[in-house]
């Protein structure tokens, strides 16, 4: 599916794999405990053995690292995951309460959800017989001329089309608009980099695909032969997909993925796929309000692959891999050995995951990503206090300030292009905490025992409330995450930053903390949202979120070979043996971790100044810039407040993955790679020049 555009402060929990990966044996219980809140500025996390100077991640987290393991149902452990952690917890009451004892018609609808999910008994019993429609609508396709009516029938009757997908988008070159947009789709693995790569590893992890594949379709009743049969189609129905896809890092530049065609044009290039009539079917093909005869294309090269798919494999293969998109899509839903076999290659083979998540875990998960906004409101009023708004925008209001100052004072940048940052700046909007205005859910049917249908329904009602937008204006107000999410994002076309409830706490911010604390934890992460803005790929959009070249051609010279270097600095970070960060993949969010720590500490600095007093909490008020508290002085306390926001744990299988797929880098080269090219931190720790954190070298764009 097309990749969203938002550029978050972290992998979106649904993407980093196993998340929402199986449902354990042990469905019934609940949590056995509260987990603990999460604290801002952790003494004990710190490792003094450790110079600051040579690796600074080490000193601010090492005993972290040390003494929080990976839990066992987890693949990657850091204060992210100790934050979700607990919202997640507090949500499970929520819902349980709802589910058992609804007082307004919203909590019955996310309560019956709820219980529908926890239903484990239920689920067992029906084994896949909740997919058989589906699958028999598959089954009963015969001919290969009609694979669009065949796909219009999926995505009418389940919610979305089969090989690519079908979704509308804000326009790139002109944001006022809303288009018909396709992107590209249709693998399994985690990238195409999986189907393509020739070395050991890639070679037997598509060896424990297929003993997959074939033990999923075994499952579902097939022969031992015929199932071998069917996971070599979809092998090679994938591989052919995987060689026409665009890479990760192309789908980041909008020059590449834009490409508006008529669907008269795209019936010429795709003969074996009717879009006339594809479109003509969901009520969107014509002249007028809330029609189209057009589309944006995200990648030609992969339509044409799917063409050749369409047009070279026999309909029998073909069937073989929509069976098994199905299956695959719908296997965290079906019964237990279905659930386990998926656990096994998806979950353990893939990430490390040692044992799935408990049930209830996964149900409030679910509950949130299907009906976040029902869900948001009741836990907004109970864990979103009302101050926090005003505060978070005081807080922003610094980091405007400071990054003004910052574009103001650029060596290297013209004054025409200054004035066009400028006034980017000057336009962004800001979101914080939840939505003004609440979604409705009331056309979509929950039923309490129909877990599967709930979750069908789910997806249709995701998808026709998408279409219905084609046309329409933007809505401005409408929120890309649910409160309760433990991250943020800028959104380019719209130009602006999002902050939802959830981040909105330790270690990132408290009440209690000092400015450096906070500044080091919610003002980098402010400071990393807006230089979204101004990144590798924010910067090709311009104040209106038009895609548009704004920087003067020696400017934008300039600028490139600054963002050039960040990316080869961070290609030559190490994450596991023999695997590196991609530093062209990662460039957008390094160059956000690199601009928001140095605004966030200057913004720091004009707090400081502003009122002196305040410095360290009013611990002291003599000298505050030289004065310390825990041994710490405000610098030194910003910089380990921020590193503390990134101790993590991942499994080896992680952090391989993720270098392939994930444009953020870890958690450890997010703070040496953020610190060591800011000669502030090396003079807030006595680095000398030279050391590992204070190089001759260090790259910085903003
Ligand atoms: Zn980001």
């Amino acid at each position: 599916m097309r990749i969203p555009i938002l550029a978050s402060l972290l992998a979106l929990s649904g993407s980093l794999c196993c998340g929402q990966s199986l449902v354990s044996a042990d469905s019934a219980s609940g949590p056995t405990s509260e987990p603990k809140k999460p604290i801002s500025f952790d003494l004990s996390a710190i490792d003094k053995t450790a110079d600051p100077c040579t690796n600074f991640y080490q000193y601010a987290c090492g005993n972290w690292v040390k003494n929080n393991p990976i839990p066992s149902d987890q693949v990657r452990w850091g204060r992210f995951n100790e934050v979700a952690d607990r919202n997640n917890y507090l949500l499970y009451n929520e819902l349980m309460s709802a589910a058992d004892a609804p007082k307004t018609p919203l909590q019955k609808k996310y309560g019956d959800y709820f219980a529908a999910c926890m239903n484990v008994d239920l689920v067992d019993k029906l084994g896949a017989k909740p997919i058989e429609p589906e699958l028999a609508t598959i089954d009963n396709w015969k001919d290969r001329g009609s694979f669009a009516a065949l796909d219009l029938q999926l995505t009418r009757e389940y919610g979305d089309a089969k090989l690519f997908s079908v979704a509308v988008e804000q326009d790139e070159k002109d944001s006022s608009q809303q288009i018909l947009g396709s992107g590209q789709g249709g693998l399994t693995l985690p990238d195409r980099d999986y189907y393509l790569n020739d070395d050991a590893r890639s070679e037997k992890l598509r060896q424990q695909y297929l003993v997959h594949l074939k033990k999923m379709f075994v499952l579902l009743g097939d022969t031992e032969e015929r199932a071998a049969t069917e996971a070599a189609s979809v092998m090679r129905i994938e591989t052919a997909l995987a060689k026409g896809s665009m890479s990760r890092v192309d789908q980041r530049d909008p020059a590449k993925t834009y490409h508006v065609m008529t669907v008269a044009d795209l019936d010429a290039l795709t003969p074996a796929f009717d879009w006339h009539s594809y479109l003509d079917g969901l009520g969107l093909y014509g002249d007028g309000p809330g029609k189209t005869k057009s589309l944006d294309i995200e990648s030609p090269g992969y339509i044409k692959a799917v063409n050749e798919e369409l047009t070279n494999e026999t309909p029998e293969a073909l069937k073989s891999y929509l069976r098994w998109q199905v299956l695959h899509k719908w296997a965290r839903t079906l019964s237990k050995p279905y659930r386990e076999e998926n656990f096994d290659f998806f979950s353990a083979t893939l990430y490390g995951q040692k044992e799935d998540q408990p049930r209830w875990k996964q149900c409030t998960a679910l509950t949130d990503r299907a009906l976040g906004e029902a869900v948001g409101q009741d836990w907004v009023q109970q864990n979103f206090p009302p101050d926090a708004k005003a505060n978070m925008e005081k807080l922003v209001a610094a980091l405007e300030k400071a990054l003004s100052e910052d574009i103001a004072s650029l060596p290297w940048m013209s004054d025409a292009t200054k004035k066009e940052a400028e006034a980017k700046l000057a336009a962004f909007r800001q979101k914080i905490g939840y939505p003004e205005k609440w979604r409705d859910y009331s056309s979509l049917a929950v039923k309490r025992d129909d877990f599967l249908g709930n979750s069908e329904r789910t997806v249709i009602f995701a998808t026709k409330r998408n279409l219905a937008k084609l046309g329409k204006p933007v809505d401005e107000k409408e929120w890309g995450m649910t409160p309760p999410t433990v991250n943020a994002y800028y959104n380019p076309p719209q130009n602006d930053i999002n902050f939802p409830a959830g981040i909105l706490q330790p270690p990132f911010y408290s009440n209690a903390m000092d400015p450096a604390v906070n500044f080091g934890g919610i003002g980098v992460v402010i400071g990393h949202e807006m230089t979204h803005g101004f990144d590798d790929q924010g910067a090709k959009y311009d104040l209106h979120g038009n895609v548009r070249t704004w920087f003067t051609p020696e400017d934008l010279t300039k600028f490139q070979a600054k963002t050039g270097c960040i990316a080869d600095e961070y290609s030559g970070f190490k994450v596991a043996e023999g695997q590196n960060l991609n530093g062209k993949l990662t460039l957008g969010e390094n160059t956000a971790d690199n601009g928001g720590l140095r605004i966030a500490f200057q913004a720091l600095q004009e707090t400081i100044a502003a009122d002196p007093d305040k410095a360290l909490g009013g611990y002291t008020t003599d000298k505050p810039s030289t004065a310390e508290k825990d041994g710490y002085t405000p610098a030194q306390r910003f910089f380990i407040g921020f590193g503390q926001v990134w101790c993590q744990n991942q499994t080896e299988q992680v952090a391989r993955v993720l270098a392939k797929t994930d444009p953020h880098s870890s958690g450890e080269w997010r703070t040496n790679g953020s610190v060591q090219n800011f000669d502030e931190f090396g003079k807030a720790f006595g680095c000398k020049v030279g050391q590992p954190m204070m190089p001759t070298n260090s790259c910085r764009v903003w």
